[in-house]
């Protein structure tokens, strides 16, 4: 089964609004095994709706149109929908009715909006919006579905999971795709890729690359005539690629590397205190979105100036003159202090030059040093990140959760 997805509207083809209705529906449709054949935009157009829904229904099962269902003007996709499938508007009573009792007292609910927002295209099946007016619409035309959803994604994702899932879910599929992210940290695309070569030709999944700040996460996907078979060349394929990156997967289940570092904590019981300055709080931030953190997590010390490092964590002036605020030297002693200070298990830090000015040849903009203390052991990692200032601050607090990481499973062996 292929399904496409068509979004509408001016603002998206702009560049105002970025498309986040897409990237919903690709996802959520894969996660139902249907294979996604096309993402296509196009404005308030009703000639350019049309033609395109007549393109990308010619070659899918199941086309998935968002935007454009409301009263206003601009809202044309009912007509131009009806009108590529060669149907009428109709007012439906049902809805109309509806509708009134809901609008009855607002003023600005003209009987014409109320009636435009009724009408829908013949034969059509409305699907409720638990969070709107604009009702989600179903058009069959032979075996293939047309399923129209209003624009807002809060009610677009409201209609899609109550009326649109459960309906995809109960249609008998010919093929079935199970999917997994695989998400890694510590190497680059080409690196994996060559790791995984030897191994891919008896991967019967296919293996897609998306490099983010974090990491590169790999996307597996199995296709299979029954649900049980994807599910096992999946679990196979998964398995392969664990054994080949090793301690790189950080997570198969969704899972970003707060998440899994937080859970690590909890898990094994192990205490910690942060000392950040580059990163300006944000592994703090992201550990504090854990539930049940408060257990493990002692303080998260922001200590950006040079006195504040002094004062807060106990560095010495002396490293300070001698090496400078980035310096593995000064990471290390923050670590320490930072652990002494809290008397927890483990202490970590990081200092950088975040940019985009305040570099030098020897300590260029986007050189970042990480310390780790635990118990009497310290241990010193830097990195030089490309990127704007947020980029380098988001890319240190992951290689930081990523040492703290590491360094927890050491400790469970
Ligand atoms: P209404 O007219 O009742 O607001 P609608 O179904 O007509 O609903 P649109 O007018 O197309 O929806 O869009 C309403 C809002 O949703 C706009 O702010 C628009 O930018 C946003 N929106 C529309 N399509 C998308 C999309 N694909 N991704 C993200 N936001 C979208």
């Amino acid at each position: 089964m292929r399904a496409a997805i068509l979004t509408i509207g001016d603002e998206l083809i702009s560049g105002l609004t970025a498309d986040t209705n897409s990237a919903y529906l690709a996802r959520s449709l894969v996660e139902l095994g249907i294979a996604v054949s096309s993402l296509s935009t196009v404005g308030d157009h009703p000639a350019d709706i049309s033609r395109e829904l007549d393109r990308v229904s010619s070659c899918s099962d199941v086309v998935l149109v968002t935007g454009g269902l409301g009263p206003t003007e601009d809202d044309v996709t009912k007509q131009s929908v009806a009108k590529a499938l060669g149907l009428q508007l109709r007012l439906d009573p049902d809805l109309h009715r509806r509708l009134l009792e809901r609008f009855e007292g607002h003023a600005s609910a003209t009987p014409e909006v109320v009636e435009n927002l009724a009408m829908i295209p013949e034969g059509a099946e409305t699907l409720p919006n638990p969070v709107g007016a604009a009702v989600g619409l179903l058009v069959r035309v032979g075996d293939k579905r047309v399923y129209i959803l209003p624009g807002v994604p809060r009610e677009m994702e409201a209609v899609f999971e109550t009326g649109v899932r459960p309906d995809l879910l109960a249609l008998p599929k010919t093929e079935v795709v199970s999917s997994r992210l695989i998400k890694t940290t510590g190497l680059r695309e080409s690196a994996i890729a060559g790791m995984l070569r030897p191994a891919v030709k008896d991967i019967q999944a296919s293996v897609g690359y998306l490099p983010r700040l974090t990491g590169v996460d790999l996307s597996l996907k199995a296709t299979a005539c029954d649900e049980g078979r994807a599910a096992r060349i999946l679990e196979e394929a998964t398995g392969k690629v664990l054994a080949v990156l090793g301690r790189h997967v950080y997570s198969t289940d969704g899972l970003e590397i707060h998440q899994v570092v937080g859970d690590l904590l909890i898990k094994t019981g192990t205490t910690l205190a942060v000392a950040e300055s580059c990163t300006g709080g944000l592994i703090g931030h992201l550990l504090t979105e854990v539930p049940g953190i408060s257990a493990c997590l002692d303080r998260v010390v922001v200590s950006y100036s040079n006195s504040a490092k002094v004062e807060c964590l106990g560095v010495s002036e002396e490293t300070l003159k001698a090496h400078g605020a980035v310096s593995r030297e000064t990471a290390e002693e923050m670590a320490r202090g930072v652990r002494e200070a809290a008397g927890t298990d483990i202490g970590i830090s990081t200092t950088g030059i975040a940019g985009p000015g305040g570099g030098t040849d020897e300590k260029p903009v986007g050189l970042v040093h990480f310390g780790l203390a635990v118990g009497s052991g310290l241990k010193a990692h830097h990195e030089v990140f490309n990127g704007s200032r947020g980029v380098v601050k988001r890319r240190a607090a992951a290689v930081a959760l990523d040492m703290l990481r590491r360094q927890l499973l050491d400790l469970k062996e």
